[in-house]
């Protein structure tokens, strides 16, 4: 297991595109603000920039670089909705929550749109993201999905035949798809480092390599590093499937997964355009699923693998290569230029998990895989139940978080047993 670098972003073709971003000094001292913020992945960033525009004094503090986390290592697909979907929220948690839930499935990607164009962040957006079905059984669920996101107000899905599937993706893994428009695809580390840009802009405080190593409650909160404290108001808890053991009570409620990543060299443009001829991102409808999408130089991205347990894979490739070449045989031999792992984390329930401790520590994690959209909106609810807007974040909040059965030792082999469950399931298609 080779050790992470904290003051350099992981080896990824993210990292060897990104966008010209400043290093931040670390925190030193003791500094006082509105709001002080762990952790500068989606999550942190997004509440912070809301917080700016509403002219809140607010510091970041990131135990390594901005985006560092799953914020700059991800599949970079938008993907509407939560992990578990509103039907399963109706049956878990009634209709009043539901149709709460439901109201915000499609704000994610519209507060990512926003910011695109409010800021001119360069990253490489398209529209358009596919859940490829493998069974019939799979493909009753998405046309099922679709109507149920129709019902919540999602005007822009479309249904996709076999025959069809040709203009979406050049593999015959599929029977048939479902497309939607309000999705779609970006590099994720250059979105990240765009908001904490314009975070900035407006007055914003990002301190890198500043790992947080105690928050003390009280009527201020102190969030201690090494070198300095921040006393602000309020903090927010964005650390996600990195934040460790900090706070143990939100530690043992998620399971930190890693999922690895590999991007070819270019591709000749006429076969890249081939592969996804409507340039569209695709996921399938596995539990261990594969998702993939073309670069902006034309690379395929495709990930696939889920390590759990947060274990570095060693010998990505050798986990994602056979998979690619399942789907596309065309591709056999293709060279990998990049290969990486990150850590996701996973809920029990597969819903978020959002709420306090005590009155003024915010927190949001647990995005179970699909956290693009959902920690742009998680951003602005945390940032409205901080201004006293409560509602939107309490129809979150309200949602039970089940610790994991057997603790933090049985977590793994617990998870383990399940992926593998998965793994079988998927197999034999039941
Ligand atoms: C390989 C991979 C592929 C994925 N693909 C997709 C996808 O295509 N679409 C999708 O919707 N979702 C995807 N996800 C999930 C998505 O990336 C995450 O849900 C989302 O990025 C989480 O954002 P976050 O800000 O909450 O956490 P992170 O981005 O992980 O950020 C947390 C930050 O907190 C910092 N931190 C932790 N502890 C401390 C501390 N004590 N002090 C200071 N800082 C701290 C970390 O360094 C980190 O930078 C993927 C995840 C992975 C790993």
């Amino acid at each position: 297991m080779h050790k992470e670098d904290f003051s350099r972003h992981a080896p990824s073709y993210y990292a060897a595109s990104a966008n010209p971003s400043p290093e931040r000094p670390a925190l030193a001292g003791k500094v006082r603000a509105d709001v002080c913020v762990i952790g500068a992945g989606f999550t942190g960033i997004s509440t912070a920039l809301h917080l700016a525009e509403a002219g809140y004094k607010v510091v970041v503090l990131e135990a390594a670089r901005v985006g560092w986390g799953a914020s700059g290592r991800n599949g970079g697909q938008i993907v509407n909705s939560y992990s578990r979907d509103i039907d399963v929220i109706e049956a878990r948690h009634g209709k009043e929550a539901a149709a709460r839930l439901g109201a915000m499935a499609f704000e994610g990607g519209r507060i990512i749109r926003e910011r695109i164009a409010r800021y001119g962040i360069q990253c490489d957006l398209k529209d358009g993201n596919v859940f490829a079905a493998f069974t019939q059984k799979q493909l009753d669920e998405l046309s099922a999905k679709k109507a149920l996101w129709e019902r919540y107000g999602h005007t822009g899905i479309r249904m996709v035949d076999k025959a069809g599937m040709r203009g979406i993706v050049d593999s015959d893994a599929y029977c048939g798809a479902l497309l939607d428009t309000w999705g779609g695809h970006l590099h994720p580390l250059n979105l990240v480092l765009g908001e904490a840009a314009a975070f900035e802009s407006l007055g914003g405080v990002i301190c890198e390599t500043s790992p947080v190593t105690a928050l003390v409650e009280g009527e201020k909160v102190r969030v201690r590093t090494a070198h300095g404290e921040v006393e602000a108001d309020f903090a927010v808890v964005a650390g996600n499937a990195y934040l460790g053991n900090l706070i143990p009570r939100l530690a043992e409620k998620t399971l930190p997964c890693g999922t690895q990543v590999v991007t070819t060299a270019p591709l000749d443009p006429a076969l890249a355009r081939s592969l996804l001829p409507g340039d569209n991102c695709v996921e399938d409808c596995n539990f261990l699923l594969d998702y993939y999408r073309l670069t902006a130089d034309n690379r395929l991205l495709y990930g696939g693998g889920t390590v759990y347990g947060a274990r570095d894979p060693g010998e990505i490739e050798s986990l994602i290569r056979p998979k690619l070449e399942k789907t596309f045989p065309q591709l056999a031999g293709v060279k990998i230029d990049y290969t990486w792992t990150g850590n996701f984390s996973l809920t029990l329930s597969r819903l978020p998990q959002a709420g306090r401790i005590g009155r003024n520590v915010y927190y949001s994690q647990g995005c179970s895989g699909h956290g693009v959209t959902y920690t742009h909106l998680a951003g602005r609810l945390l940032s409205e139940a901080i201004r006293g807007q409560n509602e939107r974040f309490d129809a979150f909040a309200a949602l039970p978080h089940y610790p994991f059965p057997g603790g933090r030792l049985l977590r793994v082999p617990m998870l383990t047993l399940g992926a593998w469950w998965y793994g079988v399931r998927d197999k034999v298609g039941v």
